[in-house]
């Protein structure tokens, strides 16, 4: 595994807090709600999490913070452990849910009840909104805020038993309805819930808060360092509030960094969830989606994304991450790992009139020139050949290199070729074959007399040729931004890219490659990176391309300095 060396704020605190012998072992955790596939952005929190956890000595709870049972599902929760396992961490035995708490979270609020810093509250959910006040305006005291104890207690018991509907009350800490942070404006600890969970099935019709239940779940196991998203700002004098009044063992800290946002996609799972519901995405793994498993089945490594966490690094300063960065990351992980292979993706015929129909020569090619280990192969050669459409013209500008009357070019790995004509469908015109002369003396691409060529193009033997299907894919939406203009009531979806996916079923690779497997990842030669996808079958195979070859990112660097 990678060691994270890089130093930040977080991992300065944690040194200071060592140091100082105020902890010997180091916990942090990793909270996602089951409600949602985990998402790119996730990623940066599971590796400052883990990555602190592992570097320190100390250990990572994966905790599922499943207090809203009408919106988590156990497919979800497969989902996350599949794919922080999938990133490369381990929770060992670390494994719980706010769930495993909810009694102990209830016995929390009956305390609150007793030492008189909670009372069940009675108003209607628009009515404590309206008591709450705003960002310049005091909120209200409930009427019910002067309960007795006793009648407190009693409610509150008596809603954990069913006797009430949803919304009719709710438990609500005493804090201080005219502090200027909302979150500290009697907020809401327990509210009835009729539905069942599925963990705790009908156990509970009452359900702890998010803030409530956070705090206390970190207390409960001994967490030392809460490190969240920066929204939680305001709400860690309420994390510190709770844990105060109550007898726990252990106050964690709760330190915030800035989330990551990237470019020409959006985040949140509710978002995202829009798009599976909609249609827009084939699913929530879809190669198009910022999910780990839609970025896995697009071909990106568990490497790759980590790297990328490394690089954006973790501050306190929000700012947008140019998905060129994404990529850059992958490139540079599969340029070391992928096998190149020759694929033509919009095939047009090559025929090489001066070499014989019966022969086929089997010609060496480098498997990865970053990494001679990998050795080369052979790959067939005959008279008939595929090469790309878009690498000839029949009458080019100057500045087109590649093949066209008159031209010669190489073969990779094969040999020099000249175009000497074509030949075109009569009815509608289009180029059908091409033909060319072969130079048998150029054999593995290199010329006895020193001629040079411009340009070098990739091809399959038609009669070796395996018929493929790929999947090219464009960005997810149009604008850098798409939820920009949501205030002014745009929906994000009114932005998305409708060109974002490509399928081309006649595309033809080189033979040798009958046994792949979903996740098996290739440099097709010139044009990119791509990785077989599940839905192949085994007469078909399907490939999503993950990355051109064209590093935008690194260029960008390379202009700055
Ligand atoms: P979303 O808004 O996408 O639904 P969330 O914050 O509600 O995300 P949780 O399941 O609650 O999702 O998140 C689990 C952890 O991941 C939290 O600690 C949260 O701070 C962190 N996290 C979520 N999104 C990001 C992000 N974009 N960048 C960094 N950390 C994130
Ligand atoms: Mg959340």
């Amino acid at each position: 595994m990678d060691i994270n060396k890089q130093s930040n704020f977080i991992r300065d605190i944690i040194e200071q807090d060592m140091a100082s012998g105020k902890h010997d072992l180091i916990v942090t955790r990793f909270p996602p709600e089951p409600n949602g596939y985990l998402h790119i952005g996730h990623a940066k929190s599971i590796c400052l999490n883990f990555g602190v956890a592992r570097d320190y000595g100390g250990r990572c709870h994966l905790r599922f913070d499943d207090t809203n049972p009408k919106k988590e599902d156990p497919e979800y929760v497969r989902s996350i452990m599949d794919d922080v396992r999938w990133l490369g961490f381990d929770w060992g035995e670390h494994l719980y849910h706010a769930s495993d708490y909810f009694e102990e979270l209830y016995q929390f609020g009956l305390e609150l009840i007793k030492r008189d810093k909670a009372y069940v509250c009675s108003l209607s959910p628009e009515q404590i909104r309206a008591y709450r006040g705003t960002l310049t305006e005091a909120g209200k005291d409930s009427p019910y805020r002067g309960r007795g104890i006793q009648e407190n207690l009693d409610l509150f018991q008596r809603m954990r038993k069913g006797e009430f509907d949803e919304g009719d009350h709710v438990l609500r800490a005493k804090i201080d309805m005219s502090s200027p942070n909302i979150n500290l404006r009697d907020p809401v600890v327990f509210r009835i819930v009729k539905a069942d969970h599925h963990r705790t099935k009908d156990d509970w019709c009452i359900y702890p808060t998010y803030d409530y239940a956070h705090c206390l779940s970190d207390s409960i196991e001994g967490i030392t360092h809460s490190l969240c998203s920066l929204e939680f700002q305001d709400h860690r004098p309420l994390y510190d509030w709770i844990l105060e009044q109550l007898p726990v063992k252990c106050h964690p800290r709760q330190i915030e960094f800035a989330r990551l946002n990237l470019n020409y996609t959006v985040m949140s799972k509710r978002k995202l969830a829009r798009l599976v519901q909609k249609g827009v995405v084939s699913s929530w793994d879809d190669p198009r989606m910022p999910t780990l498993s839609g970025l896995r089945r697009r071909g990106y490594t568990p490497e790759s994304i980590r790297r990328f966490c490394d690089l954006i690094g973790v501050a306190k300063s929000e700012n947008i991450v140019d998905m060129s960065m994404l990529e850059y990351c992958v490139r540079e992980d599969l340029n070391r790992k992928a096998p190149r292979v020759m694929a033509v993706l919009d095939p047009v015929r090559l025929i090489i009139t001066n070499y014989p129909d019966d022969r086929v020569e089997e010609l060496e090619a480098v498997n990865n020139p970053e990494d001679p280990s990998m050795g080369t192969r052979k790959v067939p050669f005959s008279r008939e050949l595929y090469i790309e459409r878009q690498d000839f013209m029949e009458d080019p500008p100057k500045k087109f290199f590649r093949l066209s009357p008159g031209k010669e070019v190489r073969l990779r790995y094969a040999f020099f070729v000249t175009c000497q004509n074509v030949v075109k469908d009569p009815e509608t015109g289009e180029i059908v074959e091409i033909h060319c002369s072969y130079d048998p003396a150029t054999k593995g691409g290199d010329s006895p007399d020193g001629r040079k060529v411009k340009s070098t193009l990739h091809w399959v033997s038609a009669r070796h040729a395996r018929r493929v299907e790929v999947r090219l894919y464009d960005r997810l939406f149009s604008r850098p931004n798409p939820a920009e203009d949501e205030r002014k009531g745009v929906d994000f979806l009114a932005h998305v890219n409708p060109d974002s996916l490509k399928v081309i079923r006649n595309c033809f690779m080189e033979p040798g490659l009958e046994n792949l497997s979903p996740g098996d990842k290739y440099q097709f030669e010139r044009l990119g990176y791509f990785c077989v996808d599940p839905d192949s079958t085994t007469g078909m195979h399907v490939f999503n391309r993950t990355v051109t070859l064209r590093d935008a990112w690194a260029r960008i660097q390379k202009k700055k300095h």
